[in-house]
């Protein structure tokens, strides 16, 4: 968990751990409140050209010098498909317009689950954004080095239909 808070936002005591529903939760020994934690949502695309798909080379901290599909977290209130489109231009200069959901990705442990829509070019020029030290586009047999493993298992997906 890495939202975990040490202290209470209700009366301010040190909180503890204990098991709530089931699950580990930070829990206020004076006040009784119990801290539950939104999951965080993050959409990326499959942009597809002449067979290939869009890839960034990461210029971020998580997976920097690897290889990932474009995306970044969906702002709370924000339309999901707005979100997948304002990642990808500000990361490629691709203007795109997101279809299919291919699915939600989420796994045991881990806060962020992704939403991977596939999504058509509309315009823009191809030119890495300030998140990305390259981009371009590769085969799905000859993929660059990935920062998560997850995209080989979003790609699988969408080929396999
Ligand atoms: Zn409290």
């Amino acid at each position: 968990m890495d939202q975990e808070d040490k202290f209470c936002p209700s009366c301010a005591a040190a909180l503890e751990t204990k098991d709530v529903f089931g699950q580990d939760r930070p829990v206020c020994p004076d006040c009784g409140r119990v801290m539950f934690y939104d999951p965080k949502v993050a959409v990326i695309c499959i942009v597809p050209r002449d067979g290939k798909v869009l890839m960034i080379r990461r210029a971020t901290e998580l997976g920097y010098g690897q290889w990932g599909l474009p995306g970044g977290y969906v702002d709370r209130g924000e339309v999901v498909e707005l979100a997948a489109a304002r990642e990808v231009l500000e990361e490629t200069g691709l203007k795109v317009e997101p279809g299919d959901l291919i699915g939600l990705f989420s796994e045991p442990g881990n806060p962020v689950m992704v939403a991977v829509y596939v999504a058509q070019e509309t315009g823009g020029t191809l030119a890495a954004g300030p998140e990305a030290l390259e981009v371009g586009f590769f085969d799905l047999d000859r993929l660059p080095d990935l920062a998560f493993p997850r995209d080989r298992e979003v790609l699988a997906k969408w080929k396999d239909g």
